[in-house]
């Protein structure tokens, strides 16, 4: 950190050479006023929701920044990376803030940071600030993904304000001016691949340098740092070694990062800006931008509007990850050797991927008791049907967990009936049940390898309905509560993180379900959270 200015910060933008963190102010907001808290998320801090509107009022002025928490040292991250495939040089915590850490009584250490609370050296152009509807998806998501079981960030209160700034979304010519927003974030280290790179040497690249002043020391304190602090296993394993330690730490960020992104597939998660600024060290997902969940299963979908090139399409999300790994082991050279650090990834990635994404999906069709070499073929024919017929991603798996094995059981008929209504037409229902993807005899050799019949379908259905959330955060579902809430109602926010917050439910199909507020005509009426998407849903864009 170099030395601080008289009030202990500055927001001149600039390189920051030698150094990893800045401090900075957060800048006050005018009226702070609480959207939402997640009770769950403050709890790892040890925090009980605010009982009354006093307490609300109190966590709307710490939770905006405009009042510091006692201990609080507020700084930003120096970081850079590679956007949409290109090195950018520096970028750095532009709208985030560090604010410092609490560790729990039971070992736990947790960081804080405000997104949106005003401009640091490293907001560049930008003003350093986030608006409510950007906010809330963030706020939601964070919670979201966590509930359905995926490695994230956490968020733990959105405060809007009266504040505002012009976003470059025209009515009638003029710019829209939104209000400015914060959200909570919670992790253990927001430290990222792109963390790594800003000791990159600067004649490797044209444009804005990283930093290039003591580069090797700071690297080596970085890794020291985060092995020792995020990793101790490895750490107390390799204590006498570095570059096997620092092997062992890329193979774990390896599987991790692997594991995350098989888990996305698995939900129908978009992330929208797979770039190394946005891969956590730790593999947790980071950074909700322009993410998406699928609606109608489509592996070409894009979920960021100006992904013009589809780069992070759905489908393609695994191999960006391995290449952003590819990138984190160039930048951790020569601490770890590149040929080791590339020979991990070649041994570790794929199968890591396969070995999880083939375990969950497995478990989302119901086949507990035996692995076949066949499931990886079984599971591609189920999702190219699924693409042939326009179905819901969601919802498809969602119902298998109501299809019992018996042909004759109401549960298959139920099935077929709802099936229908989320394909296109019969024909491609006849489609999607043609006979080499018999779903039958794959569940016969299920039951084949195990002992009691009874049993064995009790433990399937309560697998399949682990695995197959009811509720994700659809955009027209995070749409509606946005709309809501720039009308000045938060009720919507409130009620759809409560929905997040359990989004598998035990009872396929007999849980009862609040109504989705009817924010757009077009919806024809009361809404369910968990019914295929209105059509508007279709014309949403994000960036
Ligand atoms: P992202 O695409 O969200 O990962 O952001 C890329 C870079 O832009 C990061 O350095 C961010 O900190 C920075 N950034 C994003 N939004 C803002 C903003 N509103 N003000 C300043 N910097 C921003
Ligand atoms: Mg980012
Ligand atoms: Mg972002």
């Amino acid at each position: 950190t170099p030395p601080a200015g008289p009030e202990g910060a500055s927001t001149t933008p600039r390189l920051v050479p030698g150094a990893c963190f800045t401090r900075v102010r957060p800048t006050p907001l005018r009226q702070p006023r609480l959207v939402a808290l997640s009770e769950p998320a403050l709890a790892l801090l040890g925090l009980g929701a605010p009982p009354a509107p006093e307490a609300e009022a109190e966590a709307a002025l710490f939770f905006s920044g405009n009042a510091l928490l006692p201990g609080a040292e507020p700084a930003a991250h120096c970081y850079c990376g590679h956007q949409f495939g290109h090195f950018a040089g520096q970028l750095g915590d532009g709208a985030a803030m560090y604010l410092g850490e609490v560790c729990t009584a039971a070992g736990e250490r947790w960081e804080l940071q405000l997104k949106g609370a005003g401009p640091t050296p490293f907001s560049r152009q930008a003003d350093g600030r986030k608006v409510l509807r950007s906010s809330i998806r963030e706020f939601l998501c964070s919670e979201a993904m966590f509930h359905l079981g995926v490695p994230t960030t956490r968020a733990g209160a959105c405060v809007t304000s009266e504040s505002t700034v012009a976003r470059d979304v025209f009515y009638d010519g003029n710019p829209k001016y939104e209000k400015c927003t914060v959200v909570l974030r919670i992790a253990s280290t927001f430290i990222r691949f792109g963390s790594f790179e800003i000791f990159k040497s600067t004649d490797e690249h044209s444009g804005r340098a990283g930093p290039s002043v003591g580069r090797n020391d700071i690297r080596v304190q970085l890794l020291d740092y985060v092995i020792g602090s995020f990793y101790p296993e490895i750490q107390a394993a390799h204590a006498s070694d570095s570059v096997q330690r620092n092997a062992a730490f890329f193979r774990e960020v390896t599987r991790r990062t692997a594991r995350m992104v098989a888990e996305w597939q698995c939900v129908g998660f978009c992330h929208g800006v797979l770039n190394t600024d946005n891969m956590s060290i730790l593999g947790l997902t980071i950074d909700y931008g322009p993410f998406g969940f699928l609606d109608r299963y489509d592996p070409d979908h894009v979920c960021n509007a100006s992904d013009n090139t589809g780069r992070y399409a759905y489908s393609k999300q695994p191999e960006v990850c391995k290449w952003n790994l590819q990138k984190l082991a160039e930048a951790l050279q020569p601490e770890l050797p590149l040929e080791l650090g590339e020979a991990i990834l070649a041994e570790e990635f794929d199968a890591e991927f396969q070995r999880h994404y083939l375990q969950k999906m497995r478990r989302k069709l119901g086949l507990v008791q035996v692995e076949l070499e066949e499931d990886g073929a079984l599971v591609s024919r189920l999702l190219q049907t699924m693409h042939l017929t326009g179905a819901d991603f969601t919802n498809t798996f969602y119902l298998l967990s109501s299809f019992l094995v018996d042909p004759e059981s109401p549960g298959l008929a139920e099935f077929l009936a709802r099936l229908m209504e989320q394909c296109a037409s019969l024909e491609e229902l006849r489609l999607a049940f043609r006979p080499q993807m018999d779903p039958r005899a794959r569940l016969d050799k299920d039951l084949e390898g195990a002992g009691d019949a009874a049993a064995w379908q009790a433990e399937r259905v309560r697998v399949m309905r682990a695995s197959n959330p009811k509720y994700v955060l659809r955009n027209y579902i995070a749409q509606n509560a946005i709309e809501a809430a720039e009308r000045g109602d938060f009720s919507e926010v409130r009620q759809v993180l409560k929905l997040l917050e359990t989004p598998y439910q035990c009872e396929a199909g007999t849980a009862t379900e609040p109504e989705a507020t009817e924010a757009r005509g077009a919806t024809g009426g009361q809404h369910s959270y968990s019914s295929k998407p209105p059509l508007w849903a279709a014309e949403l864009c994000v960036t």
